[in-house]
């Protein structure tokens, strides 16, 4: 299921860092490929990826789902409410299985609003 948007559809593994060759399980999160298409760009277009700096040790990880929207968001280009290396930082310090729980949630909430069949 994709951590970002909650589909089952084309989901592939996405590398938080964008560093493919940084395999170890906390950079890797289930992305659709509508979702990894679109944090991808935004990676290029603020550096993050190829030549970013080292991550923060001290990073704090999404404690709400609130929280985890903003990031999401942010690290898919569709808000300004957290720059993208701190929306970065912040999944990254998630728990695998807090993105689980996280995923649904956004799941139950689109199915109910009826915008899982848009995507
Ligand atoms: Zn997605």
């Amino acid at each position: 299921m994709c951590a970002f948007c909650g589909s089952t559809s084309n989901v592939e593994v996405h590398h938080i860092d964008g560093f493919e060759e940084h395999a170890e399980p906390r950079n890797l999160i289930w992305a659709c490929r509508r979702c990894n298409t679109r944090i991808g760009v935004v990676m290029a277009r603020v550096g993050i990826g190829r030549r970013t700096r080292q991550m923060n040790p001290q990073a704090q990880g999404a404690k709400s789902l609130g929280q985890w929207l903003t990031a999401v968001l942010s690290m898919k280009g569709e808000s300004d409410a957290m720059p993208p290396a701190a929306a970065v930082e912040m999944i990254h310090a998630t728990p695998p299985e807090r993105r689980s729980e996280f995923a649904r949630k956004i799941w139950e909430i689109r199915r109910r609003r009826g915008t899982d069949r848009r995507s």
